[in-house]
């Protein structure tokens, strides 16, 4: 049999965001090792299947990424179809290139499948259109937070005209605020803030740049969430649930 590992996202939550590709992947698969963040609602997709948890939630505080390489390898050389089964997309902060290069330099056949990144489900679900025509010609997906030192480029970030969707940026909230003002970004820019996307818990808090860090600590901000600044985090469908109270004053005011 031939070694192979799928690369699978998992989407953001939401066991409906799934693609049919991943189920099928999920299908054939007799070795699944689950990330962080990946809801296990979708692992009914699965029953056959091992399944290893190689995440913090998972059981064990953050497996190495090396170990994770080596259990691939492992279960490939095996003759087994193995799943990575990533959060969001796995090529969005998820490792999936770096995973994927280092089994291909082991001859390990690797195919992989997109998911929904949850900076694009998160904006979705909030009505947010991370693109609008005459508002954001563009998005830009970063984050905050970097291995090395390496610095963003703040001041090109906030010049560039489009939807920033910033990952891992909740502790990281204070450096972002800052360097976008430094940068020459808008005091009152909207922000939206939102938490646990697609899933029952979900939860936004919206905001504006000079405002969110204090509007963020009054709402108990948690991770995982994702940060929309732009004119577009403004956007709301009337339609939609009240925002939340620490920033409902802030919010109408947007409004006006
Ligand atoms: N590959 C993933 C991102 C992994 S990095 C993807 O494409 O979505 C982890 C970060 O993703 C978190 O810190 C958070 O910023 C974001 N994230 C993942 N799942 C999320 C969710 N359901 N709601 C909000 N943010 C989420």
């Amino acid at each position: 049999m031939s070694a192979k590992v799928w690369l699978v996202g998992a989407g953001p939550g939401d066991p409906e965001l799934l693609t049919l590709k991943a189920v099928r992947a999920l299908n054939e698969a007799d070795v699944v090792l689950v990330d962080d963040l990946v809801n296990e609602a979708v692992l009914v997709h699965c029953p056959q299947a091992r399944i290893i948890a190689v995440g913090k939630r998972g059981g064990c505080r953050s497996t190495p990424q090396a170990f994770i390489h080596r259990l691939m390898l492992r279960y490939a050389r095996q003759g087994k179809c193995v799943v990575r089964l990533k959060g969001g997309d796995p090529c969005i902060f998820g490792r999936g290139g770096e995973e994927a290069r280092w089994l291909r330099e082991r001859e390990i056949e690797v195919e992989l499948v997109n998911g929904i990144t949850a900076g694009l489900a998160g904006a979705t679900q909030c009505d947010i259109p991370l693109t609008l025509r005459g508002v954001a010609r563009g998005v830009t997906l970063v984050t905050a937070h970097t291995q090395d030192d390496s610095e963003l480029n703040w001041r090109a970030l906030a010049q560039s005209g489009t939807t920033l969707v910033i990952y891992m940026g909740v502790a990281k909230l204070s450096e972002i605020r800052e360097q976008l003002l430094a940068g020459g970004m808008t005091a009152d820019t909207p922000v939206a803030m939102i938490e646990n996307a697609s899933l029952p818990h979900q939860r936004e808090c919206r905001s504006n740049l000079t405002a969110m860090q204090e509007d963020a600590h009054n709402f108990q901000l948690k991770s995982p969430a994702i940060l929309v600044i732009g004119a577009v985090a403004a956007y709301d469908n009337a339609k939609r649930s009240q925002p939340a109270a620490a920033t409902e004053e802030r919010w109408n005011a947007n409004l006006a």
